[in-house]
């Protein structure tokens, strides 16, 4: 029996990286349930298995996946019942923006961080293009970064083009298991490639990057830094899924709301309407950002 880490998978074939660095092709024996949650695939790049060698020596058979300390799922398509698992055991995830070319819209960011919030999962995020920005670029950049770093979401203002203020976020990528995620085309593989020059990842043109409204089934795939880590890309997935919860619970997710509802004067307060309502009142004072509320 042999050790690993899944670093790979594509629906049907699991590439596991062994404590000794070699790579062996594996595939599933038996059936495996997460929580009663049905998976297109039960097993997730970051997850540490047990496999034995198939007689051929390079291919094996997964046997056991070590219980998990985190994962990240989404519905494998709107209407599904059925789920996606995107990646296992993540220490930190990261979101990659960008303020033009292309566009990523605070409505976005919120999306994402109620995710990682609901996984538990520390994020930060990253303005990239900032080569790009202009007057009204840069103002909005302070502003985002103002709202969000007193969320407590660690904010980095990078170029990956031009490798500006790349070191803080290589530092703070160190020795950690990272997922990133954003729009395609905000600069997911040119940073990846930068971060560890024997990264190779194809970056793509914006022009041919808009896959809006398309479904592509996508697979994560895991990168090793040679400084140290892990970074997991995930190409052609625009934001995680939600566990699901009730809609009341929500501002549970949105840290500083979740704050503010405990100064609210009623108990089932719903911060919509309700008279004594902290949640309002700090809306009111710019306290709580409007766009976030
Ligand atoms: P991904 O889809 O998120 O992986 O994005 P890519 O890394 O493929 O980048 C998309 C396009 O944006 C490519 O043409 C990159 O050269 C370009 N790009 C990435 N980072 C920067 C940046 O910091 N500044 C500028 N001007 N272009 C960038
Ligand atoms: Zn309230």
């Amino acid at each position: 029996m042999k050790k690993g880490v899944v670093v790979k998978s594509t629906g049907s074939w699991y590439l596991v990286k062994d404590e000794e660095n070699n790579f062996f092709s594996c595939k599933i024996k038996g059936k495996y349930r997460i929580h009663g949650i049905r998976a297109t695939n039960p097993v997730a790049v970051g997850d540490q298995v047990h496999f034995i060698l198939n007689q051929n020596e390079d291919t094996g058979i997964i046997t056991h996946i070590e219980e998990r300390k985190n994962y990240i799922i989404r519905r494998s398509s709107n209407l599904s019942k059925e789920y996606q698992l995107i990646a296992a055991n993540v220490d930190q995830a990261w979101l990659l923006v960008s303020l033009i070319s292309p566009k990523t819209f605070p409505e976005f960011i919120d999306r994402f961080l109620v995710s990682a919030e609901a996984y538990s999962i520390p994020t930060s995020i990253v303005f990239n293009k900032i080569d790009l920005y202009g007057e009204e670029e840069n103002k909005e950049l302070k502003e985002f970064t103002d709202t969000y770093e007193k969320i407590g979401y660690p904010c980095y203002s990078i170029s990956a083009a031009e490798q500006t203020n790349i070191i803080p976020v290589k530092d703070a990528m160190k020795n950690k298991i990272n997922v990133i995620s954003g729009n395609s085309g905000v600069g997911k593989s040119t940073l990846i490639n930068i971060l560890d020059s024997n990264l190779h990842l194809k970056t793509s043109e914006i022009s041919n990057a808009n896959q809006s409204g398309k479904h592509t089934t996508t697979y994560a795939e895991m990168f090793e830094f040679e400084f140290g880590g892990y970074i997991i890309d995930t190409p052609g997935i625009k934001g995680f899924g939600l566990i699901d919860f009730d809609k009341e619970e929500l501002f549970h997710y949105f840290p500083e709301i979740f704050k503010a509802s405990s100064g609210c004067k009623f108990n089932n307060c719903s911060h919509i309407h309700e008279p004594g309502c902290n949640v309002i009142q700090m809306v009111m004072d710019g306290v709580i950002s409007e766009s976030r509320y």
